[in-house]
């Protein structure tokens, strides 16, 4: 059986959706009438067959064959949205050749329908696929007729060179027109010119029924002959079908992502071709700069599900996420899996810019649904980025990579669905074009540090800053470090980067001229794995004539537990030589015990999410309260970071906490914004503690 294109379709969400629908009903329609125009002109050959030579044991064994072949689930193929191929073919055309071409048509249109009802198709799908298999199929017994090959032709024992190049012809006959009705329906269906779908592949399937077509006329005389041979045909027509079967899987694996069943990037490329060459053909819409949409989709928090829930879980979730997506998405998108956790769509555009955001927005809201992951409810965010052709780009290539510039801004901004090139953006190009940027900005002095204070909690003078890294970059603006910092993280760039940092922070404490106040500077694991970079410390201490004790360094626990060998040798070196060690965002790995275990640290610095909940969570009071006795009889300092309001103050004085930091003190701050905090504050520690009124400054 051909291939056939109208599968499930999805909820009709837009306009021009229900027009496509009203084109493919005109479409089908019309197919049915041909067929009962064909069907009579095969009557009409029909009624001047002779039918006492037809060999109607054999068109019994055939036809059931035929009914066998298009219902039995196992013998069709399914390949996505595409279609289906069955063994049908060889035996309906062998019907023909067995002298009983109406009766051929009215059974491979029986067949055809019991198979759709079976699936429970819908009508016009039934419709269409009972009319495009007979009307093919009469076409071919025309064809044959006129080249003197109607009723039992091949009983005769010879036929002349003219007759067989007339089978040939009939069985062409068949193919084409079979072939032309699904790619026509395909286009419509997806609004394409038809050469998309006769281009994309399709054209695997069609061989394959060639393969099987070829089979009818040997199946036809062999059982002339004896119904005796009829296994051993069964055993021939097997192999024909399979090797065929396996071309089309062959063809379907290259382009398909065998977890979700979706297009890959291939069959994306593909599509996203076919639809541009189309859409520069005949623009849709008028010309409409947004014919085409191309959404990226980056699951948020994935990595979270694979590590923490196992790879099981993430698999099932990147299937259930895959089906969900196929039920929300426009009838005529094209969905497809790229690679790890990042899915595209690409759909037709006609309405405004505007309108496409809109629906972009309602459509990410109806993909963040809640899905049922192995027994799970699993929710997961995403962040979206839509390019447009003609209006951005009309290369695949560039289109794909301005929706990852989109879909980053989406990610990094937080706003779930950007468009690219909607804040008037420079050119910036994803993910690679950041640390490409970034590699920039450390030589064109676009890093600055803001320097957040930690104050003693008994005395409340300023006890350490701590440096924080910023980004100003001239076009995309202010840039947090938690977006950066992980990318540079992934590089060599986060060495130039801590260097930097380094230099620039004890330049800094060096000027403030304060002997009492150390400053606190973060590290990432890399760093942890350079030989070197116990030298560059102690060097830039040297060189600056900083004592080492005024340096603290904060190494967060996860960073530790990466390599706790390098990590271990790293720190014991520094600390022989007086620097601090503080280990950040203590609580929130996996190891926050080992870290305790295996390394000599000074500080532990508990993580915001506890202090933020210390005076409303009764577990977390607990958990501060017990990590500060810990950290006591460890003979260790505690920092608590995040501190917001004077009721978390209070608390984790009275808990006995060393040091608080948190925007309650002081935000981050420039370095000239520093000075004048640390002057004010050192005239009023004591009344501030007093009076617990400390001012909120402002991040600048
Ligand atoms: P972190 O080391 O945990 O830094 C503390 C972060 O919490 C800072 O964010 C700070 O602005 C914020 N913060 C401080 N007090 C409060 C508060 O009371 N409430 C709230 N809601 N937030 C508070 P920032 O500056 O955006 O830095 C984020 C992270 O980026 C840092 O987390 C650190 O992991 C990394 N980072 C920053 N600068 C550097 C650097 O120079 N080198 C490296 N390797 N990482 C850095
Ligand atoms: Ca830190
Ligand atoms: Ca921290």
């Amino acid at each position: 059986m051909p291939p056939t294109a109208m599968n499930n379709t999805h909820p009709v969400s837009h306009l021009r959706d229900r027009v496509r629908e009203r084109r493919v009903e005109v479409y089908v329609g019309a197919v049915a009438i041909a067929n009962l125009l064909v069907a009579l002109a095969v009557v009409r050959v029909e009624v001047r067959i002779d039918h006492r030579d037809v060999n109607w044991w054999a068109f019994g064994v055939f036809a059931a064959l035929l009914l066998l072949a298009e219902t039995k689930q196992s013998f069709v193929l399914r390949f996505g949205e595409e279609g289906e191929i069955t063994p049908g073919w060889a035996f309906a055309f062998a019907l023909v050749l067995l002298g009983s071409p109406l009766l051929a048509m009215l059974c491979i249109a029986t067949a055809s329908v019991i198979a759709d009802l079976l699936a429970h198709k819908r009508a016009t799908k039934i419709i269409f696929n009972a009319s495009q298999v007979s009307l093919s199929l009469g076409l071919g017994a025309l064809v044959l007729a006129v080249a003197g090959l109607s009723g039992p032709a091949l009983n005769r024992g010879s036929i002349s060179f003219a007759q067989s190049l007339g089978m040939v012809a009939g069985g062409c006959t068949v193919l084409v027109t079979s072939a032309l009705l699904l790619f026509l329906v395909m286009a419509i269906v997806r609004n394409v010119n038809v050469r998309v779908p006769i281009r994309e592949g399709s054209m695997t399937s069609v061989s394959a029924d060639g393969a099987l077509l070829a089979v009818a006329p040997i199946l036809v005389i062999a059982v002339n002959f004896s119904l005796l041979l009829l296994p051993m045909l069964a055993v021939t027509s097997f192999i024909v079908f399979t090797s065929a079967r396996q071309a089309v899987r062959q063809a379907y694996a290259a382009s398909h992502d065998p977890l979700t069943g979706l297009i890959n990037r291939i069959g994306f490329d593909n599509n996203l071709t076919g639809r541009l060459v189309s859409l520069n053909e005949s623009p849709v819409g008028d010309g409409s700069p947004v014919g085409l949409v191309v959404l990226l989709i980056d699951l948020d928090g994935f990595k979270e599900v694979n590590d923490r829930l196992g790879h099981a879980t993430g698999d099932a979730l990147l299937s259930a996420f895959a089906k969900h997506m196929e039920r929300v998405i426009p009838a005529n998108a094209v969905p497809a899996r790229l690679g790890g956790d990042e899915f595209a769509i690409l759909i037709d555009g006609t309405a405004s810019i505007e309108r496409e955001t809109m629906l972009v927005h309602e459509l990410r809201d109806r993909l963040s649904q809640t899905l049922n992951v192995n027994g799970f409810p699993l929710t997961i965010g995403m962040s979206i980025g839509v390019a447009c052709a003609p209006l951005h780009a009309s290369t695949p290539e560039e289109l794909l990579s301005f929706a990852d510039v989109a879909m980053y801004r989406a990610k990094r901004c937080r706003t779930g669905v950007e468009v690219y090139g909607c804040t008037g953006e420079a050119r910036e190009h994803g993910r690679i074009g950041l640390l490409a940027a970034l590699s920039d900005a450390v030589t064109n002095d676009q890093l600055s540090l803001a320097y957040q204070p930690q104050v003693n909690m008994t005395t409340g003078r300023c006890d350490t800053v701590e440096a924080l890294i910023r980004w100003q970059h001239p076009t995309l603006g202010a840039i947090a470090p938690s977006e950066f910092i992980a990318i540079a993280e992934h590089t060599d760039l986060i060495g130039p980067i801590t260097e930097f940092v380094l230099q620039r922070a004890v330049e800094d404490i060096v000027s403030l001229r304060d002997p009492d106040i150390s400053v606190a500077v973060n590290i990432s694991a890399r760093n942890l794995q350079d030989r070197h970079f116990s030298d560059l410390v102690l060097a830039t201490l040297a060189r600056n004539h900083l004592p080492a004790n005024r340096l603290e360094l904060e190494i967060t626990e996860s960073a530790l537990a990466s390599d706790p060998e390098c990590g271990r040798f790293l720190i014991d070196a520094l600390r022989s030589q007086g620097v601090r060690i503080a280990i950040d965002d203590f609580g929130t790995g996996y190891s926050s015990f080992a870290s305790l275990r295996d390394v000599e640290v000074d500080r532990i610095k508990i993580d915001r999410s506890f202090v933020s909940r210390v005076t409303t969570g009764v577990k977390d009071e607990v958990l501060v309260r017990s990590l500060i006795r810990l950290s006591a009889e460890l003979g260790l300092q505690t920092v608590a970071e995040g501190i917001e309001d004077v009721a978390a103050w209070d608390m984790l004085s009275l808990l006995g906490c060393d040091v608080g930091q948190g925007y309650l003190l002081g935000r981050p701050m420039p370095f000239a914004d520093l000075t004048v905090w640390l002057a004010r504050q050192a005239t009023t520690a004591e009344q501030q503690l007093a009076t617990r009124g400390w001012s909120v400054e402002v991040d600048r």
